[in-house]
């Protein structure tokens, strides 16, 4: 994305700040709409390409508003089918964003911070630390790049991307204004019209955010739980210090039940060899996922260089699996893909970063393996 400061990049507009933006401008309320679908579902990059519009207003915003969407650095393929890509934002900050095929379903988990302050103990993104915000257009620019690669804009057609996850690099509930307005772009009927079920924000456990989350959003919700109970999740999690179990499942609770149809929030546990992997940790974790509606995603760790910590075999994946599947909780464990991809793309980070002097962050590529015949949207 280039930089010019002195223009509002109307990408980042959720749809009620566009309807402020042309109230501002003298205009009526629809013109709102119409230049949404323009941007939004017909991937429109400049505002003469908006043949419903005047040529006087059509000029007038060209004085004061652009279209302007992060550049593709890196384009690869996998022979799976998952595609990656290195982005760049404002400012030369680059990012990587994955999109996972899986039968009719392709999702596409995109980032919200360049780095993260929060510091969980195997997560590489924490590792590096925290850089900036992305703004509102820079995180719907992500989906519009992905739907963009399939060739003529098309958000609604067959290849388009069907799922949206927040599971890139950052905390989403740290930047929540700019996330929230980009959920809403990606659940609006007249931008990319998600349904809610098929945009997933994860979280490790901001609750104050949560809860006021729960006033203005019904997206679906995924937490980084990560150890059953918190002397261990205190190490691995450190914002369980300041918000504990306890309270975080009372949080989930609050946010189900402020929704208006039935669903589940998707806890995510990264199973670390040793550390949190055992059959003790297994039962512990049954206890408290007894207490919240959910269903459950273990993620064998994604080793990274001095992680300090280990994959557990197979074996251990298995059993810790079987403990959930005994105690009746809808389990999947998530497999790596796209590795053909991931080994080129730790080559490219290091080219990015020369350019860039930034730091970057692998991604996990990843699928849901479906248990027992059920398959299930993240
Ligand atoms: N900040 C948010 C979302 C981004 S991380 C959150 O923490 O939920 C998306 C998921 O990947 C989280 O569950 C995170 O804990 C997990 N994760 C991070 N690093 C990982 C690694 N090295 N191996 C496996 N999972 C990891
Ligand atoms: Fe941040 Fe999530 Fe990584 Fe924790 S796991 S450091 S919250 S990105």
């Amino acid at each position: 994305m280039s930089d010019s400061p002195s223009k509002i990049n109307l990408l980042g507009l959720s749809p009620s700040k566009l309807e402020a933006f042309f109230e501002e401008l003298g205009e009526k309320r629809f013109r709102a709409t119409q230049v949404l679908k323009w941007i939004h579902q017909f991937g429109a990059s400049s505002f003469d390409e908006m043949t419903n519009i005047s040529k006087a207003l059509r000029a007038r915003l060209a004085e004061v508003a652009e279209i302007r969407e992060p550049e593709i650095l890196v384009e690869k393929f996998s022979k799976d089918g998952t595609r990656k890509w290195v982005i760049r934002m404002d400012g030369g900050t680059a990012i990587e964003m994955v999109l996972i095929p899986d039968g009719d379903r392709k999702t596409l988990c995109v980032s919200s911070q360049v780095g993260c302050s929060l510091d969980c103990s195997f997560c590489s993104t924490g590792k590096q630390g925290f850089n900036r915000n992305l703004s509102t257009a820079e995180i719907i620019g992500q989906l519009r790049v992905a739907i963009r690669s399939y060739g003529p804009f098309d958000p609604s057609g067959e290849r388009r991307v069907t799922n949206v996850v927040f599971m890139g690099m950052g905390e989403p509930l740290m930047n929540f204004d700019n996330v929230v307005d980009a959920t809403e772009l990606m659940m609006d009927d007249n931008a990319y019209g998600l349904s809610k079920r098929r945009v997933t924000l994860s979280t490790s456990g901001v609750v104050p955010a949560l809860d006021k989350l729960r006033e203005v959003s019904d997206v679906s919700l995924a937490i980084s739980l990560h150890a059953p109970n918190d002397a261990l999740r205190d190490q691995l999690v450190p914002i369980n210090q300041r918000y504990p179990i306890d309270e975080l499942i009372a949080s989930c609770n609050r946010y189900l039940k402020g929704l208006s149809d039935k669903r589940v929030v998707t806890v995510e546990y990264t199973l670390i060899a040793g550390v949190n992997d055992q059959p003790e940790h297994a039962r512990q974790l049954v206890k408290v996922l007894r207490r919240l509606p959910c269903k459950l995603n273990l993620i064998p760790f994604n080793p990274f260089p001095n992680s300090g910590y280990e994959r557990p075999g197979e074996e251990a994946i298995a059993a810790f699996k079987q403990v959930m599947l005994n105690a009746n909780i809808l389990t999947t464990v998530r497999r790596t893909r796209g590795d053909d991809v991931d080994a080129a793309c730790g080559q490219l980070v290091g080219q990015v970063m020369d350019r860039t002097r930034r730091s970057q962050k692998y991604i996990p590529v990843v699928q849901e393996e479906p248990i027992q015949g059920k398959t299930q949207p993240l």
